[in-house]
C-alpha cells in the first residue's frame, strides 16, 4: 500500500504537444527515484490521454481522466463514456470536482451514478468533496461534507469503497493561492476519517484522503505531514513539473 497518492488535475490546460511534453519530464524524473513509494497520477484532458498513455506506460505514472458519464453509450452528445476511457487505458476517474458541480450543474446523485459506471468496469474513482466559502462561514461545513459523502457514496459497499479515493478539496482554496491552513486540513481529515470508520468499520481505515486547493511546492511539507492527509490533489502546480516532483520528493521524504 502506497502512503501517498500525489495526483494532478490538468483541468482545460496544455496543447496535445505541450501535454506530452510535462508527462514525459515527470515520467523521466519519478522513474528515478528508487524504490518510489508514492502512487503518481497525472489526469489531463480527455484529448491527450491516450498519447500520454503510450509515453508513460513503461514508467511509474498512472494515467487518469477528470470526468466521464455514466451511461454506456448512446445519445449524449459531447459525453464520454467509462468504457471509453478504459479503453484508452485511464485508471482513475475524477468525479465531483467543484468546478464540475458550479459550472455543469452535477449533483451528487448523477456523481453517485458516475462511481457506480467507475466500479461496474473495475476503474478508481478520485471523489471530490468540499465545502464553499460560505458555507464555511456559516458553520455548515461538516453538514456539506456529510451530505456530499452519503448521497454520492449511496450504496456503496465496504468492498467497493476500496476503489475510491477521496479529495477534500475546500472550494474556496482551489485556484486562490491560499490552501486552507493545517488545522483547517487537520480538523477536516480528521472528520473525514472518523466517517468512514462509522461508516465502513473494515475499510474505513485505509481510505486515502487526499487534499486539495493550492497545494504547492511551499506548503507540501507542512500539509501532507498532517495525520490523516494521505496525498494531494494538485492543480496548478500540476502544470510545472518542479512544483509537481517537489512535491512528490516532500511525499517520499514523508514516507520513509
Ligand atoms: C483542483 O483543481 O483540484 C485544485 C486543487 O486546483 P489548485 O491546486 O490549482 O488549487
Amino acid at each position: 500500500m502506497n502512503k501517498f497518492i500525489i495526483a494532478g488535475n490538468w483541468k482545460m490546460n496544455t496543447t496535445i504537444t505541450d501535454g506530452v511534453e510535462i508527462a514525459k519530464n515527470i515520467a523521466l524524473n519519478v522513474d528515478q527515484i528508487a524504490n518510489l513509494k508514492s502512487k503518481i497520477i497525472i489526469c489531463p484532458p480527455f484529448t491527450h490521454i491516450y498519447s500520454i498513455f503510450k509515453e508513460v506506460c513503461k514508467s511509474k505514472i498512472s494515467v487518469g481522466a477528470q470526468n466521464c458519464y455514466f451511461e454506456q453509450k448512446g445519445a449524449f452528445t459531447g459525453e464520454i463514456s467509462v468504457d471509453m476511457l478504459k479503453a484508452v487505458e485511464c485508471q482513475y476517474i475524477i468525479v465531483g470536482h467543484s468546478e464540475r458541480r458550479l459550472y455543469f450543474k452535477e449533483s451528487n446523485s448523477d456523481i453517485n451514478k458516475k462511481i457506480k459506471a467507475i466500479l461496474t468496469n473495475k476503474l478508481n474513482t478520485i471523489l471530490c468533496i468540499g465545502e464553499t466559502l460560505e458555507q464555511r462561514k456559516n458553520g455548515t461545513t461538516f453538514d456539506v461534507l456529510k451530505k456530499q459523502l452519503d448521497e454520492c457514496l449511496a450504496d456503496i459497499s465496504e468492498e467497493e469503497i476500496k476503489n475510491i479515493v477521496i479529495a477534500y478539496e475546500p472550494v474556496w482554496a482551489i485556484g486562490t493561492g491560499v490552501s486552507a491552513s493545517i488545522n483547517e486540513v487537520k480538523e477536516a481529515h480528521d472528520w473525514m476519517r472518523s466517517y468512514f470508520e462509522k461508516k465502513y468499520p473494515n475499510a474505513g481505515k485505509d481510505i486515502y484522503l487526499l487534499y486539495g486547493g493550492s497545494l504547492n511546492d511551499k506548503n507540501a511539507p507542512e500539509i501532507l505531514a498532517v495525520e490523516n492527509v494521505n496525498g494531494g490533489l494538485i492543480g496548478g502546480a500540476a502544470l510545472v513539473p518542479e512544483k509537481f516532483l517537489s512535491i512528490i520528493d516532500t511525499a517520499e521524504k514523508l514516507s520513509v
